[in-house]
């Protein structure tokens, strides 16, 4: 083809062509094998070409593929919906369907500023997150996020919402005890309700483990019991968003699942439907959907895409898939596998600070001085290099970049599908070491 008419994420660059995909293996148009270390963007969680899905999304699309979700529901979507309830912790009942992240946060957003309004209380319309967080691209989303990179062009434009510090066991600082840090970071949240105000405040979002911003970082044991303690303190509902973390990705259904948490909202996207078709989802309590019912009786969000029924039978095509091939299980058991590796990789090569993680969700955190972590200046692009050097011998890896300067290095996410076998991480690994030493050389000439 003489040129391209599609705008790509770096323009003026050439992306190969992607041929087609089976398991954990991507192909190119030229004949290039990839190992799918990421899922893609931590999305493709079951692997590619899983027949089950693909016949579930010909089935449904030779009944009907949209009905619009004001005038029909479907089977499809009322067994999904059956299915996260089924899924999710405490009373987490009543999901609404979106078709991206961005949109599962930003709805999440509206939907704790409406409960509020219907309960009579409208002052309450602040949402606190943290400054280390991704919760999507959207303005309403993106005024959530702490994501340097990607807010600074728009800051004008967001709202001006407070956040807190997110707990980063890597750079806690000295002579602290995990529990202490975690505790001291979950405080912060008081600090900030009662600073804003408690009657200005709606809710607090987080994500379980901190993904594209920081590469895998996983909170203290105590952390989020924390928070759910001053989120009920304060009247302040608290949003996980799971987007990332969701659908067995940390080793259980949901990352809060992990400490026992139940959160009033919990959104959901990439692993949901794993990239067969977009879909995401914020799943909503019985208190939240009660009161809404009994005020204006109207959720005010969604899209012409919501619940349509071809989205829905794709990813109950892919949830059936997990429960069948036990995949959170081996999320955790795999996961388990690949962080050893990394940590072993982290003790050999000098370039890795830090390798951490929880199931399949792992990240790097590359430092210029190992013993006293100094990170690198983000100009220098390490993870950027690495990520390249694994693409060109066949490896996919997700970058990790919040941009907040000399908090956090350069870090990646290594995140395959959860049916990797512990031979396909074996090769991931050595690939993923040649490409780090060749970084590392590059470094130092
Ligand atoms: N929330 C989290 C935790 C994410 O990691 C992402 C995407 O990386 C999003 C929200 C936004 O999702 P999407 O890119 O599907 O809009």
């Amino acid at each position: 083809m003489e040129r391209s008419y599609v705008i790509k994420p770096e323009l003026g660059k050439n992306y190969p062509v992607i041929s087609h995909g089976k398991g954990i293996y991507l192909y190119d148009k030229e004949g290039k094998r990839y190992i799918d270390g990421s899922s893609g963007a931590v999305t493709a969680s079951i692997g590619h070409a899983v027949d089950e899905v693909v016949e579930a999304m010909y089935a449904q699309g030779k009944e009907v593929s949209f009905a619009y979700r004001s005038h029909f529901s479907s089977d499809a979507v009322e067994q999904l919906g059956a299915k996260l309830a089924e899924w999710a912790p405490g009373s987490l009942n009543w999901t609404f369907f979106v078709s991206s992240g961005s949109e599962a946060t930003e709805t999440a957003q509206k939907i704790a500023i409406q409960y509020w309004q219907e309960k009579g209380k409208s002052t309450k319309n602040r949402i606190i997150s943290r400054w280390m967080s991704y919760h999507g691209i959207t303005m309403g989303a993106l005024s959530m996020s702490g994501h340097v990179l990607r807010r600074k062009r728009f800051v004008p434009l967001l709202e001006d919402y407070p956040a807190i510090t997110g707990p980063y066991p890597y750079r806690k600082p000295e002579g602290m005890s995990l529990e202490e840090y975690g505790l001291q970071c979950a405080n912060e949240l008081e600090t900030a309700i009662l600073r804003v105000g408690p009657d200005q405040v709606a809710a607090f979002i987080a994500e379980p483990v901190i993904g594209a911003t920081a590469g895998a970082v996983v909170p203290p044991d105590g952390y989020f019991q924390r928070i759910r303690e001053i989120c009920d303190k304060y009247d302040v509902l608290f949003i996980a968003d799971e987007v990332m973390t969701g659908v067995g990705r940390t080793g259980k259904a949901f990352g809060v699942d992990h400490w026992g948490v139940v959160p009033d909202m919990i959104t959901l996207g990439k692993g949901m439907s794993a990239g067969y078709t977009p879909m995401a989802a914020t799943i909503v309590s019985e208190e939240i959907i009660e009161t809404i019912t009994k005020g204006t009786g109207l959720i005010m969000a969604g899209h012409t895409y919501s619940a349509n029924p071809q989205s829905a039978a794709v990813s109950l095509a892919v949830l059936n898939y997990v429960e069948k091939h036990h995949l959170i299980q081996k999320s955790a058991e795999q996961g388990a596998y690949l962080l050893q590796r990394l940590q072993e990789l982290a003790e050999e090569l000098p370039l890795i600070g830090d390798a951490r993680g929880l199931g399949m969700l792992c990240g790097l955190e590359f430092v210029k001085n190992k013993q006293t972590k100094e990170p690198f200046e983000l100009s220098k692009n390490v993870s950027g290099k690495v990520i390249a050097k694994a693409f060109e011998k066949g490896l996919l890896v997700y970058p990790a970049v919040g941009g907040i300067e000399g908090v956090a290095g350069d870090c990646v996410i290594l995140a395959p599908p959860l049916t990797i076998t512990k031979e396909e991480i074996d090769e991931l690994i050595s690939i993923l070491k040649a490409a780090i030493e060749s970084v590392q050389q590059e470094l130092q000439e």
